[in-house]
């Protein structure tokens, strides 16, 4: 959708800007930590909202910061990770308003039948009937937790941020190991289906509307910048190449896990070619904006009233 205000056709002395929303899941979530979730019904009324906002595509974006295009107020919307709810609540309702969003899909988990860490860490602390008064991580972690409501002690919300920063920067196997030993610990196996990501099939049947574009988010979702040129080539590298062969399809566009990023990921991108890299930090865009560095304004679970007073916020109305 395209709306060109007689606004745009003069030359402004400000530059013009936009704003990419991201969002996550679209649930209703039993408890959300990070306000990942936004409910099907808020969701829709988000997008009640934006038929009536300049919803630009990222190739439309690209060509805004690629030719310094003069435009009115685009915004962009971006979902992160590669949730199942984003193939079935996100993609009937986007088509129903015939709104373009770009998925950013964390490859090495398509389809796979776990929780993303951080998800099974929320459902091992704060979903657990009932948690043992102490945890203790061994070597190489060498740290302790009293939970409890004692001066000394941390509740379960504690815990889980506590935990969520270790977790940031293991890799992949570790966190694996890390969160079978808090399963047993929890005496909490129960993974919930709704939390697990779209399948390859699923992913294929999104991606052939043309509403839709994929975009990389690493193999395993690491905190890039605290991993080695190797390791972080290999994330960024890996869920390009596996996109491209599922898709046959060039994949333009990437989001930096939690955010992070150094020098070494950037220097990776360029090679690779990727046109746009978003970030997590909430601020709008402009046409001079590093394409590397676009940053996103997370969508938290607020109604349509609440959504669009942030939205004009954010697009500085
Ligand atoms: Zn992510």
């Amino acid at each position: 959708m395209k709306v060109r205000s007689l606004f745009s056709l003069f030359k402004r002395k400000k530059l013009s800007s936009g704003a990419v929303l991201m969002y996550h899941r679209i649930a209703d979530a039993e408890s959300d930590p990070w306000e990942l979730a936004v409910s099907p019904k808020n969701f829709e009324e988000h997008l009640q909202i934006l038929q009536h906002y300049n919803i630009i595509t990222l190739n439309d974006l690209h060509n805004i910061i690629e030719k310094r295009a003069n435009h009115h107020q685009g915004v962009s919307i971006t979902f992160d990770d590669g949730y199942k709810d984003n193939y079935l609540i996100a993609k009937p309702l986007l088509e129903k308003y015939n709104l373009p969003a770009n998925f950013f899909i964390t490859t090495n988990t398509l389809g796979s039948i776990q929780e993303f860490w951080w998800d099974a860490l929320e459902r091992i602390c704060l979903q657990s009937p009932c948690l043992p008064q102490q945890l203790v991580l061994n070597n190489p972690y060498n740290i302790s937790f009293q939970i409890g409501k004692a001066e000394n002690e941390i509740n379960p919300i504690q815990l889980y941020y506590k935990l969520c920063d270790i977790f940031k920067g293991l890799a992949i196997e570790k966190q694996k190991s890390l969160i079978d030993y808090l399963e047993d610990w929890a005496n909490n196996r129960n993974q919930r289906t709704h939390y697990f990501t779209m399948t390859k099939t699923e992913l294929l049947d999104l991606q052939s509307n043309k509403l839709f574009t994929l975009g990389a988010h690493t193999e395993n979702h690491p905190f890039l910048a605290d991993f080695e040129y190797p390791d972080q080539e290999k994330e960024i590298m890996g869920s390009i190449d596996f996109l491209k062969n599922l898709t046959t399809q060039e994949i333009h566009y990437f989001a930096y896990p939690h955010g992070g990023r150094n020098n070494f990921s950037v220097e990776i991108l360029e090679r690779t070619g990727i046109r746009l890299a978003f970030t997590t930090e909430p601020n709008c865009f402009h046409e001079d904006i590093n394409r590397y560095e676009i940053p996103r304004f997370q969508v938290k679970n607020w109604n349509g009233k609440t959504f669009e007073g942030y939205l004009n916020r954010w697009l500085g109305n």
